[in-house]
């Protein structure tokens, strides 16, 4: 074909007539079908969108997949990670369900965790919206309040949220939100000197609306410091809640429990060992109201599950197992000034052994690997060295006692 004979494919138009000819293997599209091609893109993909926008959003995925996701990030707790993935599940199920005529109506699968600080609870919330992709708002119970008192109110829990999903309602709205400490807003009923009790029992009464269900009036930027806002209504009835606490002291609820129940049914349990070094794993809803949870609270949070406690072969999987484990950060960060770093067994042992000693936990994993190795990040970058193996002693020399201690203050 002769060069001035060429023609669009698609309209007819000749190469004169156009301000592009783009070529391909046995066809050309001019510039105006490109332009009328690509808004139709447009409006198919955004009429599919809507149509699978919340399923789509939320990769909804079944229980096994939920914990072969959690089971990527977090180690171990795998009693924890099966209730956690049903429940989210059906959860979302629930959210999923087109409005039925058998008027069953599934309710609400919020969570407990119940599990010492640094056992992983807040990273089980957080490795869960991740997966869902939708927003999630931590938020400590203990600045919480009763209204009218100093602290914050029930609601900013739901600003949060709403800044986690840039202030898109709708995705709010189906959002996740993790109360940590939830034990210290618990019932001090062996403190009769307080006539009021502001942080407590109050407190628990105004979380009991926001847990069922109900709208709410949120003051979008937060709090009173801008008594001018319009308010924000945000609906709870599909926010998932996650509750977390380490209820210290509980144990002595489990073990009274257990004991008289032994007695009563002797003969029954005689092969039943108890494992005293982990009693939360024992854990029932009545061990929570007798520690000091209203029984209305502890209805509305129905999946009560429990973290076991971080013992040295669990540590020692934490700093190099999971996705982004704490060793496979420092080698990127090295491998960036294309420095190799590794790690001997003698070394990972080392840390974790003081980890145990010093009672450190997992957050203490990665303070003593950033006391271990701030020297080398300061100094080769800048050096023509290219490599960088910590051995035991080099662990232990960084590692003085002082420094242990230091971390054992702050931790
Ligand atoms: P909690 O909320 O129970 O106090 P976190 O979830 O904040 O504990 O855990 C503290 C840190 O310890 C996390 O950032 C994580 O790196 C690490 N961690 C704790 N438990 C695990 C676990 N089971 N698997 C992987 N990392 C963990």
């Amino acid at each position: 074909m002769a060069k001035e004979e060429l023609e669009c494919s698609f309209c007819g138009r000749k190469k004169p007539e156009t301000n592009l000819l783009i070529a391909g293997l046995d066809a050309h599209i001019c510039d105006r079908c490109i332009e009328q091609a690509h808004g139709i893109v447009l409006e198919e993909s955004k009429q599919s969108d809507n149509v699978s926008d919340l399923s789509s959003e939320l990769m909804l995925k079944k229980p096994i997949q939920i914990k072969s996701f959690l089971d990527q990030y977090i180690i171990g707790q795998d009693h924890t990670k099966r209730v956690m993935s049903v429940a989210v599940y059906n959860h979302y199920k629930r959210l999923l369900q087109s409005p039925t005529e058998d008027g069953i109506e599934i309710q609400k699968s919020n969570i407990i965790m119940v599990g010492q600080t640094g056992t992983g609870k807040t990273l089980m919330a957080k490795t869960i919206a991740r997966m869902l992709n939708v927003p999630l708002a931590i938020v400590d119970a203990t600045v919480l309040t009763e209204a009218g008192y100093v602290g914050e109110d029930v609601e900013s829990i739901l600003t949060r949220l709403l800044q986690a999903a840039d202030y898109n309602l709708e995705k709010a709205e189906r959002g996740i939100v993790f109360i940590d400490e939830i034990d210290k807003i618990a019932r001090k009923s062996d403190n009769p000197s307080i006539t009021r009790d502001v942080s407590g029992e109050g407190v628990q009464q105004a979380l009991l609306k926001l847990l069922e269900g109900t709208t709410v009036n949120v003051p979008p930027k937060g709090g009173r410091k801008h008594p001018d806002q319009k308010f924000t209504v945000v609906n709870t009835e599909n926010i998932l809640f996650i509750a977390g606490g380490a209820f210290d002291g509980v144990e002595r609820f489990i073990s009274k429990r257990l004991n008289m129940s032994a007695i009563g049914y002797k003969a029954a349990h005689d092969d039943d060992i108890i494992d005293a070094e982990n009693m939360l794993q024992y854990i029932t809803p009545k061990d929570l109201k007798d520690f000091g949870l209203i029984p209305e609270i502890i209805g509305r949070l129905p999946v009560l599950t429990h973290m076991n406690p971080l013992d040295a072969t669990t540590l020692r999987a934490i700093l190099t197992e999971p996705k982004n484990a704490i060793i496979k950060q420092y080698v990127k960060l090295f491998s960036m000034d294309d420095i190799e770093l590794t790690i001997t067994d003698g070394a990972l042992d080392f840390i974790v052994t003081k980890a145990v000693e010093y009672k450190l936990g997992a957050r203490g994993l990665r303070s003593l690997c950033e006391e271990i190795l701030t020297d080398a990040m300061f100094n080769l970058p800048s050096s023509e060295e290219k490599k960088l193996n910590v051995t035991k002693s080099y662990a232990e020399d960084k590692l003085t006692r002082t420094k242990l201690k230091k971390l054992k203050a702050v931790s």
